[in-house]
């Protein structure tokens, strides 16, 4: 086991991993550290893994366009034996319903259209050939369960939506995440799981390395801040924070799993739905279930957290909400007793965008603020961090000339000062997990 390497990485979450992926296949000396046992078991696990295009800015669709090629080519893109277990995506497309909420999908179909994204324009009554136990009758604005006008509708109806067929899911994120550490290791990068960062070690405005519990001290000239929802706490720790403009915190989110109504195959024949007049997001999920989101409506109180470590992991009412939100969609929907599902935290930024950025000491990097929207991008964002950190390391000021980048795969170039940790409040957002 390296003592010294080139740079440390911290979290073994799927970002995390694609960075020591990216980071090894262009020559640096990698080590990444887990204070989980298993790697992928932080916030990746509780995942739902949807790859989807639509973005409500126009830097975002591109990045997801360009992050969907990775997950379609997944054996390639790693470059494993035959024989390894990969993650696997299905390719079962996302509907979009078209709502005063998101401007009737404006934005997103001309973002689309500018990057040849496929997509495809649905009216009410191809929704319902292709999903026959939805109802299309408008609900919105979301309401609290406690609301005298919960579940009532407003008479009017969803009248179609957009869909993009390329998008799907991926069906087991931890495993994806064990994947890229497996194509990192194979390139030179090392692991070390179950040891905790508990300090970060500078000198002279520039990174000496980490500190774990228990007081080991590993040097590297560079450090990189993937700890997902605990990224506010390693950047505390580095002293980072004061020229943010953009911060993160831990944002508890609860998913529901229910099972599909009897005599609809939702496993096969259904898809990906993102539903702003009932705030929810949906996709099909092992065993015939249906597995339903939260699109974060106003009416919901942000369940911020302190400790990523340490929060309720018990579901709340807030499962029921987002359960009969879904049966205004799906009446014929059958909500158990038994709550299943996942609770788990997101890293959310201010504008719900991820920084993707150096930060104020040298040497030390972010990839973090992701959201609950950033699993689709993880690839690409871990070749985006390897290309700063090489741009920063050769002395370039990437702050005041920000690094240019072209996505491979749709050869588009990007201004990385999109993502930085200085930039504006981008008011372009949804303000949501949409992003
Ligand atoms: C419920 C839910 C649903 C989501 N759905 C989607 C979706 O459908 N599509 C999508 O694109 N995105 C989705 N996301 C977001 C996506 O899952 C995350 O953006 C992504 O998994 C984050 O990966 P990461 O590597 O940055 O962080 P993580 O997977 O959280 O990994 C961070 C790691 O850092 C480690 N760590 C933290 N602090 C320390 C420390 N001090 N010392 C050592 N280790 C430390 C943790 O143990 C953890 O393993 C969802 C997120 C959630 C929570």
């Amino acid at each position: 086991m390296s003592q010294s390497p080139d740079a440390i990485i911290i979290g073994t979450g799927v970002i995390g991993t694609a960075v020591a992926f990216e980071m090894a296949k262009a020559g640096w000396k990698t080590l990444s550290l887990d204070r989980n046992r298993q790697i992928g078991h932080g916030s990746t696990a509780g995942s739902c893994a949807i790859i989807r295009m639509h973005y409500s800015t126009f830097d975002g669709t591109a990045f997801a366009w360009e992050g969907y090629h990775y997950w379609r080519d997944w054996p390639d893109y790693l470059g494993l034996g035959s024989d390894t277990d990969l993650a696997k995506f299905l390719e079962v497309g996302c509907l979009v319903m078209k709502t005063d909420a998101n401007g009737h999908l404006f934005k997103h179909i001309e973002n689309s259209a500018a990057l040849d994204c496929p997509f495809e324009e649905w009216s009410a009554e191809r929704i319902i050939e292709k999903l026959p136990i939805y109802s299309l009758e408008s609900y919105a604005p979301a309401k609290r369960s406690d609301d005298p006008a919960f579940g009532l509708p407003n008479d009017t109806q969803l009248k179609g939506g957009v869909y993009w067929p390329k998008a799907g899911y991926v069906t087991d994120p931890a495993l994806s995440s064990q994947n890229l550490a497996d194509a990192a290791k194979l390139h030179g990068a090392e692991f070390r799981l179950g040891v905790e960062v508990s300090e970060i070690l500078s000198e002279g405005g520039k990174v000496r390395g980490v500190r774990l519990t228990g007081g080991e001290e590993i040097h590297a000239p560079v450090v990189i801040n993937v700890a997902g929802p605990g990224s506010s706490i390693i950047n505390r720790m580095a002293g980072v924070l004061d020229d943010m403009t953009i911060e993160t915190r831990p944002l508890r989110q609860e998913v529901v799993h229910v099972p599909a109504p009897e005599g609809f195959d939702f496993e096969a024949d259904g898809t990906i739905v993102s539903d702003s007049d009932i705030a929810c997001y949906c996709r099909p999920e092992h065993g015939n279930h249906i597995l339903v989101g939260s699109e974060d409506p106003p009416c919901d109180t942000h369940q911020w957290v302190e400790d990523d470590s340490d929060y309720d992991r018990n579901f709340s009412d807030q499962w029921t909400t987002q359960a009969m939100r879904y049966a205004q969609r799906v009446p014929g929907l059958k909500i158990p007793n038994r709550t299943r599902g996942v609770v788990d935290l997101y890293d959310a930024s201010t504008d719900w965008i991820p920084i993707y950025d150096k930060s104020s000491l040298d040497g030390f990097y972010m990839a973090c603020g992701s959201s609950g929207n950033q699993y689709k991008n993880a690839p690409i964002a871990g070749k985006l961090m390897a290309a700063l950190v090489d741009y920063c390391e050769n002395g370039n000021d990437h702050d005041s000339v920000p690094l240019q980048f072209t996505l491979p795969y749709i050869q588009r170039g990007i201004d990385v000062g999109f993502y930085s940790r200085k930039r504006p409040i981008n008011q372009e957002s949804s303000y949501s997990v949409l992003g």
